[in-house]
């Protein structure tokens, strides 16, 4: 007989293979649902009109994406990066198309727009519209790491906006599998950037599995269930913590009803959201962290640090934030 007896470390090896190791973001949907997804938990939320006004951002990245060029890394530059374990098109150094700008402008300009948008958020849209490039090339540089530098912490969120349609653009041009994880389990295969959060996919061929969510480039990659995504720690240290009414700690069974969840970590006291699409199809990784903030309030009560910031929240350094 030719059977033979696997052990158990051969079949983990053989069931992993067999699960997308990683999600492209698809450009035709992913920030029209996000607008959509802003828009219906808008209108739940005590802060219904921030989540409107990202909701009109998500729907100007959507159109700017439409016919954004963008260059792709060229196969010599992918086999490189391959051999290294680095991401192919790192956000500190992969070259920005100036389109972005265009992107920008076309941002700055829809929120600058909206109806009914108070005084100085429509004077922020169009100060942002109107940039000068070499502003809006340091303060890219700033926020993607490239250097140092005082953040301009009003526009950054809509700066952030015009560099993810810059990135994503590429990263839906390319093909999963040609992908590799790197070594480094909490930063994007494809631009180095630490996820903003994570997403439990209800549909085929992703059901089940866990994926973080990329805040530059949109790219998801696997990492399994119950384990810390900034340390690696799983098990016992591992803990879901949600808004639950009627629950003066927010951590009980009933924190597994939720589709929004902190996942806690007591070996490096961190946190990240994980949304689940079984609880809630709609769900997403960008809108449903954002619009869950009281959460993010509670986990700082109780002394947890968020693992990696959100793209559309910036605070001042001297808040001691980020
Ligand atoms: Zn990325
Ligand atoms: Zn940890």
């Amino acid at each position: 007989m030719n059977s033979r007896i696997l052990e158990p470390g051969q079949i983990q090896t053989l069931a992993q293979r067999s699960i997308p190791r990683i999600r492209l973001p698809d450009r035709a949907t992913l920030f029209a649902q996000r607008a959509a997804r802003f828009d219906a938990l808008a209108a739940a939320s005590s802060i219904g009109a921030y989540l409107h006004l990202q909701a009109a951002v998500a729907r100007a990245q959507h159109a700017a994406l439409a016919d954004f060029p963008g260059a792709l890394p060229t196969p010599a530059q992918r086999s490189a990066a391959q051999a290294h374990r680095m991401p192919p098109m790192p956000a500190a150094a992969w070259p920005r198309a100036p389109q972005w700008r265009d992107a920008l402008t076309a941002i700055g300009r829809a929120v600058a727009g909206l109806a009914d948008c108070p005084d100085p958020v429509a004077r922020l849209g169009e100060r942002v519209a109107a940039l000068p490039a070499d502003e809006a090339e340091a303060q890219a540089d700033r926020l993607l790491g490239v250097r140092d530098g005082a953040v301009d912490t009003a526009a950054a969120p809509l700066l952030m906006a015009a560099l993810q349609v810059h990135w994503v653009a590429a990263a839906s041009r390319l093909v999963a599998d040609e992908v590799r994880p790197l070594d480094v389990p909490g930063l994007c295969p494809l631009c180095g950037t630490p996820p903003v959060a994570s997403i439990v996919r209800a549909q085929a061929p992703y059901r089940g599995y866990r994926y973080l969510h990329c805040a530059l480039c949109a790219c998801e990659w696997h990492q399994v269930r119950v384990q810390c995504s900034q340390c690696g720690a799983s098990g016992k240290d591992v803990a879901y913590r949600s808004l639950v009414p009627d629950e003066d700690s927010g951590e009980s069974a009933g924190a597994l009803d939720q589709a929004v969840r902190a996942e806690t970590c007591e070996q490096c006291h961190s946190y990240r959201k994980i949304v689940y699409q079984e609880k809630d199809p709609d769900v997403d990784p960008v809108a449903d962290d954002l619009a869950s903030l009281a959460l993010d309030l509670l986990l700082a009560e109780h002394g947890y640090a968020r693992a990696s910031g959100h793209p559309m929240l910036w605070q001042a350094e001297t808040d001691g934030a980020r």
